[in-house]
């Protein structure tokens, strides 16, 4: 008809469709996403305006509803939020609206073309995303307070149409005409799947419609937006367990909102047991990115990868929606909200290890990962606190300033020994010496063990030293009781037992370590100590 206005797309809106519609097929489920946040960010914009004054409210039971009609091959996405003006559709739909976008398209033209997809995948697109799945969309769309309806429809080649249409009520209905090879779309079930995968914190209702009955789709509470005095103890094990498929209760719940430098709400979650996925295994911090409720990404890395089976949600205000891999790793933003959060886990660790009993009880599970901290961060005056050990002296756990403050007179160093199992070592002859004047020493069985006392050097001025390295010195150091053994006269002997290992030692020596076993295997005073030197072999090397 005449009423209908063509126009032309700009020219990095063609360029962006281009990529989007050619770069990638496994991650087109992301259009639902793109769609849906725009429906729910329209709505929250409806309830704010509404607030001032400025739009009707919203109307009882206001949900996202998604329609798929199989005869006609079409989805409708529809919302009762803010709408559209005429001159909004061109603005919007039209040209590329958000500085994000263009940075992500600038990014994507950059690509690889094998990188494409996954940086698809990751990241919005936004309302583009669409022509991923449809080969031609229709938007209708009523600007709240406005009488008048308008549709904008494309399909994606260039150009666009204008004109004028009906709506009962102020919102919007985008409908995809469904390409022949994305009719998997039409099914509920798989839209019902896609939301919950992307979207299923959203707070407004989202409905997929079935059998002509909107079903809703999504749980619809983003918990963590919550006011902590709303929220009981059970819905936050609840959510707890829908977050990392866990069956047990936390053994640490952490729920704050950071205002200032950078704002943001974090639900994190210590778990009560060692997953069933091993953490080891796993490297990088999965802790989900939300930005206004939307999940981003869990590969943000928002805690370093020595506090990993720390689990939840950060959501922040300060990103956009279509944030880009290449800004998630630029933005200052992010390092904020990692130092922040890093610090606050430290914190409650901090608090909690007040209580002994209490704290063996995370220890025994995430002890060994806490400790790679100390290898790869180098946080030695934040984790120092917080580490716990076996001992020859003490049963149970047992801390670093509570062994120093049980040091003897004239003891130098913090003694280790390192070695496979707590009860093994605490059979060594190399602890003999040690015993016998007193001396604790701290028994050390966690693979990470053999790396972090060479990084940390030292703990309150006292140097932390292998017992099984170099040549240990505990002659100022008086025995209990005075029942030391003689040392004998193996001047002679010496020397004949070096000629007769010959190359596979490099030094035979009288030592403080043993007071009833003959002889024992020591490492150079530089260099792995014997259980390293046990590793290495192993590896290989
Ligand atoms: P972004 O959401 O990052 O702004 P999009 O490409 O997803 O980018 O959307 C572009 C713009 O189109 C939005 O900012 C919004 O102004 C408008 N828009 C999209 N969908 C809707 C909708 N359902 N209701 C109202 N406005 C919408
Ligand atoms: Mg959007």
């Amino acid at each position: 008809s005449e009423t209908v206005e063509r126009h032309e797309f700009g020219a990095e809106v063609g360029r962006l469709l281009d990529l989007v519609v050619h770069a990638l097929y496994s991650d087109r489920e992301i259009f639902l996403r793109e769609l849906v946040a725009n429906a729910a960010d329209a709505t929250d914009r409806r309830r704010f305006e509404a607030l001032t004054g400025g739009a009707p409210a919203l109307p009882e039971g206001a949900a996202v509803r998604i329609v798929p009609d199989k005869p006609a091959r079409t989805i409708t996405i529809s919302d009762p939020g803010i709408g559209m003006s005429k001159a909004e559709m061109a603005e919007n739909l039209g040209t590329i609206a958000r500085s994000g976008t263009r940075a992500f398209t600038q990014s994507l033209a950059d690509a690889k073309p094998g990188d494409r997809p996954s940086l698809i995948g990751q990241f919005g697109v936004g309302f583009y995303s669409a022509f991923m799945v449809a080969e031609r969309v229709e938007v209708t769309s009523r600007r709240a307070g406005a009488e008048e309806a308008w549709r904008w429809s494309s399909e994606g080649r260039g150009d666009y149409t204008l004109a004028p249409a009906e709506r009962a009520e102020p919102g919007t209905d985008i409908v995809l005409h469904i390409k022949a090879d994305a009719e998997e779309f039409l099914e509920p079930i798989r839209l019902r799947t896609v939301i919950r995968k992307w979207a299923d914190h959203i707070t407004i209702p989202i409905t997929v419609a079935e059998d002509g009955v909107d079903e809703p789709a999504n749980e619809g509470t983003a918990l963590w937006r919550k006011p902590k005095s709303e929220i009981t103890e059970e819905s936050y094990a609840e959510f707890y367990r829908h977050l990392g498929h866990n069956f047990d209760k936390p053994w640490a719940t952490l729920h704050w909102t950071a205002e200032g430098a950078v704002d943001f709400t974090a639900l994190l979650f210590i778990p009560g047991m060692k997953p069933f996925q091993p953490v080891e295994g796993e490297r990088d911090s999965r802790l989900r990115l939300h930005v206004r409720r939307m999940f981003i990404t869990d590969e943000a890395q928002l805690l370093p990868s020595w506090l990993r089976f720390v689990q939840g949600v950060v959501d922040t205000e300060d990103l956009p929606l279509n944030v880009s891999r290449e800004m998630l790793q630029a933005t200052p933003v992010l390092a904020r909200i990692r130092k922040a959060v890093t610090n606050r886990v430290l914190g409650e660790l901090k608090t909690r290890a007040k209580d002994a009993e209490d704290y063996a009880k995370f220890w025994e599970n995430f002890g060994s990962v806490l400790k790679e901290g100390l290898w790869e961060g180098g946080e030695h005056k934040d984790l120092a606190p917080l580490l716990r050990f076996r001992s020859s002296a003490v049963e149970g756990w047992t801390s670093l300033a509570d062994y120093v403050s049980r040091m003897k007179d004239g003891q130098e160093a913090i003694y280790v020994l390192s070695g496979e199992s707590p009860e093994a070592l605490a059979k060594s002859p190399q602890l003999e010496g040690f015993r016998a004047r007193g001396v604790e020493v701290l028994l050390l069985s966690d693979q990470i063990d053999a790396f972090w006392p060479e990084r940390m050097e030292r703990f309150e001025e006292k140097p932390i030293r292998s017992i099984t390295q170099g040549s240990v010195d505990l002659s100022g150091i008086k025995s209990d009781d005075g029942a030391l053994p003689e040392a004998a006269d193996v001047a002679t002997l010496l020397p004949l037992l070096k000629e007769a290992l010959g190359t596979e030692v490099s030094e035979v020596r009288t030592t403080d370590r043993l007071v009833d076993s003959a002889v024992v295997l020591a490492a150079p005073e530089h260099g792995p100590d014997l259980h390293m030197q046990r590793l290495l072999q192993r590896a290989g090397r």
